[in-house]
């Protein structure tokens, strides 16, 4: 058990608690939990509704379908999470709504937000908050072009992304560094046992014990999985000589054929 003071710490704003049972007890997130390497509290804006009934929503002015989170119980939720980041001490800390318009997640964007000590993150449900509550947000983060019924998955994906990029998250630190998206690239194929299945092998390379051999062939695996399933991502990417020299092999071979 660790300890000394989690790296990050979430306050999450939501009206469904219990779903991050998901991130907070199973799995590798779980163990980050368990090990106080992140740490969680969980606001329910119901609890600082006014009224009798606990109503956190209500019709849009306007008219229009659906309704809306209303701005009071959220925007005391969030300020009782600040709050309690602020006396924490948590440097760089943020709030963050999850919302369709906000900036899409990526790599980068996890590894930007790495900086921060404490997120309070709002999950919003029904068509969404008030908008003078963006009076309270620092950041608006997508995690894609569509649309989800809540902001908690969307929360979850944001989180699990950053708590995998934790030092001693995983068990060998080195594979968040090898993962897809990492250097540009999308991560090579895998293979475990049997060695043979159904009469497919596993590249004699990989048998061969010959490291360099088989992280020449891992890159050049990368790069053509890359090219032939994301070529936007080469496009951006700054080739080192021998990945341009790797990606010339692999659109010969694509000429020939082969591939
Ligand atoms: N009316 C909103 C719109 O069209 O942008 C959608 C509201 S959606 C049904 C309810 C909530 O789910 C959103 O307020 C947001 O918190 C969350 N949500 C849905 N899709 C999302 C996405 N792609 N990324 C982040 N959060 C999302």
């Amino acid at each position: 058990m660790r300890a000394s003071k989690a790296l990050l710490t979430f306050d999450v704003v939501t009206l469904m608690p219990e779903m991050f049972l998901a991130i907070s007890d199973y799995g590798v997130t779980g163990r980050a939990f368990k090990e106080n390497i992140v740490n969680l509290n969980l606001w329910n804006p119901r609890e600082f509704s006014m009224d009798l009934h606990k109503t956190v929503d209500d019709r849009t002015y306007g008219g229009g379908p659906g309704m809306l989170m209303t701005a009071d119980p959220l925007v005391k939720s969030i300020e009782a999470a600040k709050k309690r980041q602020d006396k924490l001490g948590l440097k760089n800390s943020k709030v963050i709504h999850m919302t369709p318009r906000g900036k899409l997640l990526s790599h980068n964007e996890i590894k930007r937000l790495l900086s921060c000590e404490g997120l309070v993150i709002i999950t919003s449900r029904y068509e969404g908050i008030d908008e003078r509550v963006n009076n309270w947000v620092d950041e608006e983060v997508s995690i894609g072009d569509y649309v989800l019924s809540g902001g908690e998955l969307p929360a979850m994906t944001m989180m699990d992304c950053l708590i995998r990029q934790l030092p001693g998250v995983l068990n060998d630190d080195e594979s968040a560094t090898q993962d897809s998206f990492v250097n540009g690239l999308l991560d090579h194929s895998h293979f475990t046992r049997p060695e043979i299945f159904k009469k497919m092998k596993v590249p004699e390379v990989l048998l061969s014990g010959d490291h360099e051999k088989i992280r020449l062939w891992r890159l050049k695996e990368s790069l053509k999985l890359t090219w032939i399933k994301r070529p936007d991502l080469l496009a951006k990417k700054l080739l080192t000589k021998e990945e341009a020299r790797l990606l010339e092999e692999i659109q010969i071979e694509q000429e020939q054929g082969s591939i």
